[in-house]
Parts: structure tokens; C-alpha cells; sequence
């Protein structure tokens, strides 16, 4: 098939993410990616600065990944998980149970980020109502935040950013607590916390749970926050029965500089979610984790069972990657590699800090942001960064990298000099 051929069959026929049919934004089609490189199917090679949206930690086409796929798919690439079990559930559940919090141990396996918020929303009610609770039917989250595309999940992303407006009729209406007002590497103070006092005070009595993302703010702002925000969060969830979901799909892995986000604060929640860098960025799988008296409560409960159970649970071709991609990552100097990734942004970002487009930059662990004014006009600036060699995608007013781990110091200076020429030719910034 040709560029054009398939260009003519992706315009006819096919939906891409948050995108009008047909779609009135260019796609470029590529033919192969390896390393920290997307090929193009004409030839052009980019320097990727999105880990393909947090998942590819490793970079694409890693040798080992790829034998463990191709090892797995000589024994089976999938089996239904009712009454069944495989050597990849297990190899996977022991690798995770050994790297989160101690206590978190009941791992159930879903099939994409926004599917294990749903079943960590699910398992919060399920637990209230097992303690004869049921009168705490609903959740807390934070604006600015990012919890997936599917019901549930939606309604607890930003209210106005995110697709409130739209569904606002079928939308469980949910609290929503104010972004938290002290950033990662300001000083804390008490007065940033008062907001969740507050609402712990008000409704507490019908909450089932507290649903956040720990440090960083993906999606919904790319935006760091102080570690005892989420101290405050357990105290108070604690005190009033409400549970802690830490929402790690982005940030878990390393992303931070630390294996989960939540290890900055030093603070263990009731359900984590993980999903996207899981497995390496090759397979959709996603996880909910939780503690045993909560699973306990759970299989006591009326019902006796957890209700949920995906066609493709605990998928084996995409557990026994995920394990691969885990052990791979801890056995790379991946701390330093954030390290110096984090130390590259820190300096060559602030060559843009003036530029009167530009509102804020920041950068923490191998995440940097630097944050428009205004939004970027996405046709015009996304053909700048290709034309300069590099993938990133931003979007609204935000244009971030987050590049794979194994980034060499060479590609990553190309990646900031594109994106940072880009952005100078876009508006008409001196270089
Ligand atoms: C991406 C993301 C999700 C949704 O994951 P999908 O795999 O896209 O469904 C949920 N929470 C966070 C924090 C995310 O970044």
C-alpha cells in the first residue's frame, strides 16, 4: 500500500482520537519505529519526545521485549481467564507485588487505564456497601485531572476541560476539590490543604472515595503538586472512611524519579491503578491493585464476588511483556537516566523562558512542560516540529516532552533544539 493509499483509506474510514470523522487535522503515517526513532513512511526520521503517551519507557523494537513476545506466542497469545490461569499472570503479579507498597497485593488485570479506573471506582463501592455503608456512593477528585474516556472515569476528570458539558445530563455528579495550589518545589504550606479539609467536613458522610493522580497532573494540565497534599489526602480519607485511589497510569514506572509518584510522599492508597508504561508501551493492560481486607470485605459482601471480569483479563501475551518490560527496568540505571534527562530539560528549556508566548515552564523527573499563553495552532506548529525532525504532540496550551528512558544525550539535545526551533519559527522567536 502506498503513503497516499492508506492516507485515502485513514480519511475515508477511520477515527482518531479526540477527532472530527473526517478528520480535519493532518496524520502522518509511519512505517516503522525502533529505539527513540518513528519512521515515516516517506523516509523521515523523528526523534520521539512522547513515549507514544507515557508507555514506551524502553523505546519501540527493544530486542527483549520483542523475544518475549515472540516466546509467548509460541505457547498461546491469549486464554480466557475465567477458570484458567497462566505462568504470565503470575510471573507479572509477583513482579508487581514485589516493586508497589508493601500491602498492596490483590491485583485485578483489566485491559486499558480508563478500564481499571472504572473497576477501582467499582471496588470502592463495592466496599462501602459490604460495610454496610452504602449511603457512601460517591467520589472526590481533583480539576485539572485526567481519569480516562469511559463513564465513570470521565466524570471524575476536570468538570470544564473535560467532557462534563457534553454528558452533563448522564454524568454522576461528583465533588470536585480545587487544583492544589502548592506546586512540587514551592514550600508547603497549611493553607493548601484547607480546600480538602473542607470537603472532608462536608460530605465525607457520601464518600466512597478520593480519586487523584499523585504528583503529577497529566492530561489534564501537566502540572506538579506538593507531596503532602497527598499526607493530608491519607489523614483525612483515614479519619472519615473514605478510600485513596492513587491514579499511577501516567506516572507509574519511573516517569517521576521514583518507581510511582506516590514514593515522593511516602503515602500508600487503598486501590492504585496502573496501565500505559506496564508493558513497555506494546500491549493495552492495565491493573487495579488493592489491600487484602479490602478484597476480603469485597468477598464477603452479599454478592461474594468482585463484580467485573474483561474478555481479555489478565491477557498472557501482554502479562508476559509486562513482566519482561519490568524486569528490564530494573535492571537499567533507570534513576540515572531520568536523572539526566531532567537535568538536560532543567537547562535547556529555560532558553524559552522569556519569550513572551510562553506562561510557565517546569520539569520534574523525565517530564518537561513549557506552557503557552495561548493554545498553540496544532496544524501549523505540529508541521514545524516534523519538519525539525521530531514527534511531540501538544495540545491546547501545553507542549511537553516526555521522551522514552533510553534516550541517548545526543538524540535528547536534538529532540529540545527541534522542538525549541519549532516553537521560535512558530512565533517568531530569535534563536
Ligand atoms: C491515560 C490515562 C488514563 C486512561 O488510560 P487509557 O488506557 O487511555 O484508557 C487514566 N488515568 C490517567 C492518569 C491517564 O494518564
Amino acid at each position: 500500500m502506498t503513503p497516499e493509499q492508506l492516507l485515502a483509506i485513514d480519511h475515508r474510514h477511520i477515527w482518531h482520537p479526540y477527532a472530527a470523522m473526517p478528520n480535519t487535522l493532518p496524520v502522518y503515517p509511519v512505517r516503522a519505529a525502533h529505539g527513540c526513532i518513528i519512521e515515516l513512511a516517506d523516509g523521515r526520521r523523528l526523534i520521539d519526545g512522547m513515549s507514544s503517551w507515557w508507555a514506551a519507557l524502553h523505546g519501540y523494537n527493544h530486542p527483549r521485549l520483542n523475544t518475549a513476545a515472540q516466546a509467548q506466542l509460541q505457547q498461546m497469545s491469549h486464554v480466557m481467564f475465567g477458570g484458567l490461569t497462566h505462568e504470565p499472570a503470575a510471573r507479572l503479579a509477583e513482579r508487581l507485588v514485589s516493586i508497589l507498597p508493601a500491602g498492596l497485593d490483590k491485583i485485578f488485570f483489566a485491559d486499558s487505564g480508563s478500564v481499571a479506573v472504572e473497576v477501582a471506582m467499582k471496588m470502592a463501592l463495592q466496599y462501602q456497601q459490604a460495610k454496610g455503608l452504602s449511603g457512601k456512593h460517591r467520589f472526590a477528585a481533583i480539576r485539572a485531572g485526567y481519569h480516562g474516556d469511559t463513564w465513570h472515569a470521565m466524570s471524575v476528570c476536570d468538570p470544564e476541560t473535560g467532557m462534563h458539558g457534553l454528558f452533563s445530563r448522564s454524568l454522576p455528579v461528583q465533588y470536585f476539590l480545587p487544583q492544589p495550589p502548592c506546586r512540587f518545589h514551592e514550600t508547603w504550606s497549611a493553607d493548601a490543604a484547607f480546600a480538602l479539609e473542607d470537603l472532608f467536613e462536608q460530605h465525607a458522610g457520601s464518600l466512597a472515595a478520593l480519586i487523584l493522580e499523585p504528583i503529577v497532573q497529566g492530561a489534564g494540565g501537566m502540572y506538579f503538586y506538593h507531596p503532602e497534599y497527598l499526607r493530608h489526602a491519607r489523614r483525612l480519607c483515614d479519619r472519615h472512611g473514605v478510600l485513596l485511589i492513587f491514579d499511577e497510569i501516567a506516572t507509574g514506572f519511573g516517569r517521576t524519579g521514583k518507581l510511582f509518584a506516590l514514593e515522593h510522599a511516602a503515602v500508600t492508597p487503598d486501590i492504585l491503578t496502573l496501565g500505559k508504561g506496564l508493558t513497555g508501551g506494546y500491549l493495552t493492560l492495565s491493573a487495579a491493585v488493592t489491600r487484602n481486607d479490602i478484597a476480603a470485605a469485597i468477598s464477603s459482601s452479599a454478592s461474594g464476588c468482585f463484580m467485573h471480569g474483561p474478555t481479555f483479563m489478565a491477557n498472557p501475551l501482554a502479562c508476559a511483556i509486562a513482566a519482561e518490560s519490568i524486569a528490564l527496568l530494573l535492571e537499567s540505571p533507570w534513576q540515572q537516566r531520568v536523572a539526566d534527562i531532567e537535568a538536560c530539560l532543567k537547562k535547556q528549556l529555560i532558553t524559552a523562558r522569556e519569550w513572551p508566548c510562553v506562561q510557565d515552564i517546569r520539569v520534574l523527573g523525565a517530564i518537561g512542560v513549557i506552557e503557552m499563553k495561548e493554545n498553540v495552532n496544532m496544524p501549523t506548529l505540529q508541521a514545524r516540529l516534523v519538519d525539525h525532525g521530531v514527534w511531540v504532540r501538544p495540545f491546547g496550551k501545553l507542549v511537553y516532552l516526555m521522551p522514552p528512558f533510553i534516550i541517548s544525550t545526543e538524540e535528547l539535545q536534538r529532540l529540545i533544539t527541534g522542538l525549541l526551533n519549532a516553537l521560535a519559527e512558530e512565533y517568531g522567536m530569535p534563536v
